[in-house]
């Protein structure tokens, strides 16, 4: 066998030789993973032409960033890693945003980044693009490998398939040096080095111990919810889950990329019910979802009698925050059909004027949301409830419709006014509850389902990845972008406080008009000014199974401070001002 390094200027002698990004792009498609989202240049152009040759669906975006959310979104929806590939230095930092993203969110994904020759790497000599890549990434997500040698590719895939998607799934990094890139070896011998892993996600079993400790504090609760997170969407067992509440006859509260799991009307629903069962429940089953700061991290409104039974795969989120009385630590299929199991036995004591209680509540604060949409349905120039109010029904009509939603008021008001009804149905900026993820998940969601894709985006929102709409273009996705343009970060109405003729901090862009972002690429585009406008172009975008861009022009006053979680910023500019 001869190994040579291509970077020489050899090239191989296809088929009896071959480099390392052929053995790699090989790897891959012999995994089934068949989705690569990237942005290419020195030194993985040639790996991008060579996957898209072997096979696998290649996505090329105009931001790193924008291809890692993708690749995040489609790992989500098909419990397959979604493959980012990018480029050394920044494009593989702007990619490892989302890569560490995705880890934060449990999504399974892999980002593979050509690296600079290690010699110049470790030694600091200014070689081309070099830095350390593989130890900057390796702090901050599930797990990270650096391949140096060719016959290691297929290892390094296997492993990283297996760490994205076993136990918690998450982001994985694969930093392939560039001499490995182009490392040239006879074909023959690496017949051998290619393998499938066995059984990369291995079912977790719960011990048995674990579920009769949960159903037994399950069964002697008078006000017990279930609380269903984003994991629970993430494991596909809706089957299972609707089991599980409707043999209890528990309510349940859907965390937001849960909506949907069970349809938000179902009578058990306790979508309206948040601080209710925060403050009175004496029993909370939480779901594949975690206390962490959108559950006020147990604390605040959470009744300090209250006890947890809590599903989930890692041991290390039990008592993250408040002690969990029951822990199931197991893959949620094990544990929820292990509970079912045992459910069979028991009778449950919760006191029906629990349920009562909380279904004459969820009636009453519908009636109340549906008074405010209705009171502000005539607002002109549109509030964010006014241009909701109108996308309300062709939504909610369109059910197999995949919304995408990020921004502040418009995250917020959008996941209250919109009703899910199929699981996997709703993808926003989640745990860290950050901006930037949207034309990334739009082609993600659109690639993994093959459905169509509104996304609801803020203006400040859209701005961090606007330019991926490009990429919808291209490939001519089922997609429709909605910017809801109330010209600023929170609203367009913020005060320059030393009154020098700048925009405020937040200010951004009333006048603008996004829907020519849509026309630039060939999209059909609209400018909407007023409710049945928006809710005639939104029937007709999402019926033409094509690209749509449609600019909602709102108020500049419309929204407020943070949305929902203005309480998070330390200080408020009424603090006086030097
Ligand atoms: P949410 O934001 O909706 O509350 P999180 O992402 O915070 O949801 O929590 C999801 C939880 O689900 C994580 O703690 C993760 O470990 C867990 N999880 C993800 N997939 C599975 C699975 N297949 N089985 C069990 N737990 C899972
Ligand atoms: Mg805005």
């Amino acid at each position: 066998m001869t190994t040579q390094k291509s970077s020489t200027g050899n090239a191989p002698h296809f088929p009896e030789q071959v480099t390392g990004m052929y053995i790699l792009a090989k790897a891959l498609k012999d995994n089934g993973l068949d989705h690569m989202f990237g942005l290419c240049g020195i030194p993985v152009t040639d790996l991008a032409y060579l996957c898209q040759q072997q096979g696998i669906k290649y996505v090329g975006f105009r931001f790193e960033q924008q291809a890692g959310m993708a690749a995040a979104t489609y790992g989500f929806l098909t419990k397959k890693p979604g493959l980012l590939l990018t480029v050394s230095s920044l494009g593989f930092l702007n990619g490892l945003t989302a890569t560490i993203n995705a880890t934060v969110n449990c999504y399974p994904m892999i980002q593979i980044s050509g690296s600079s020759s290690r010699e110049h790497v470790d030694m600091n000599q200014g070689g081309y693009e070099d830095l350390d890549q593989y130890n900057v990434a390796k702090p901050l997500v599930k797990a990270a490998f650096r391949v140096n040698k060719a016959s290691d590719l297929p290892i390094a895939v296997a492993r990283a398939f297996r760490a994205a998607v076993s136990g918690r799934p998450g982001g994985v990094y694969l930093d392939v040096v560039e001499s490995c890139l182009g490392e040239i070896v006879d074909n023959s011998a690496t017949k051998s080095w290619y393998f499938k892993p066995v059984d990369p996600c291995p079912a977790m079993i719960p011990s048995p111990e674990s579920v009769d400790r949960a159903v037994r504090l399950l069964a002697g609760a008078k006000r017990p919810a279930i609380l269903l997170g984003k994991g629970a969407a993430y494991a596909q067992i809706d089957d299972k889950i609707k089991q599980l509440v409707e043999t209890t006859g528990l309510p349940f509260f859907p965390m937001s990329m849960a909506k949907g799991l069970l349809p938000d009307d179902h009578p058990q629903s306790a979508l309206s019910c948040r601080s209710t069962i925060m403050e009175e429940a004496d029993v909370v089953m939480l779901i594949g979802a975690r206390l962490n700061w959108l559950l006020s991290c147990g604390h605040g409104k959470w009744n300090p009698e209250g006890k947890f039974i809590q599903l989930d795969i890692d041991p290390d989120e039990m008592d993250c925050n408040r002690p969990i009385a029951a822990p199931v630590v197991g893959d949620l299929d094990s544990s929820v059909s292990a509970i079912l199991d045992k459910l069979k036995d028991v009778k449950l004591g919760m006191d029906p004027a629990w349920m009562e209680k909380l279904k004459a509540e969820t009636r009453e604060k519908n009636a109340r949301f549906a008074d405010r949409l209705e009171s502000h349905k005539k607002d002109m120039p549109m509030t964010h409830w006014a241009a909701l109010d109108a996308i309300k029904p062709i939504l909610e009509g369109n059910p197999d419709v995949i919304l995408v939603n990020e921004g502040a008021n418009t995250l917020d008001d959008t996941r209250d006014t919109i009703n899910m009804f199929k699981p996997r149905h709703r993808i926003d900026c989640a745990t860290w509850a950050i901006m930037g993820m949207g034309m990334g998940s739009v082609v993600g969601a659109a690639f993994a389902t093959g459905k169509s894709v509104v996304a609801i985006e803020g203006d400040s929102a859209f701005g961090f990845s606007g330019m991926d709409f490009a990429t919808i273009c291209r490939f001519n996705l089922p997609a429709t972008v909605v910017v809801f343009n109330n010209g600023g970060i929170y609203n367009g109405i913020g005060v320059n406080l030393a009154h020098n003729g700048d925009p405020a901090p937040t200010t951004l862009d009333i006048d603008a008009h996004y829907e020519k972002i849509g026309e630039a690429f060939g999209a059909k585009s609209y400018y909407v000014t007023r409710p049945e406008e928006l809710a005639k172009a939104l029937a007709e975008a999402i019926a033409s199974k094509k690209p749509n861009f449609i600019h909602v022009q709102l108020a500049a006053d419309s929204g407020k401070e943070s949305g929902h979680i203005g309480y998070l910023n330390p200080e408020a500019l009424q603090h006086p001002i030097a």
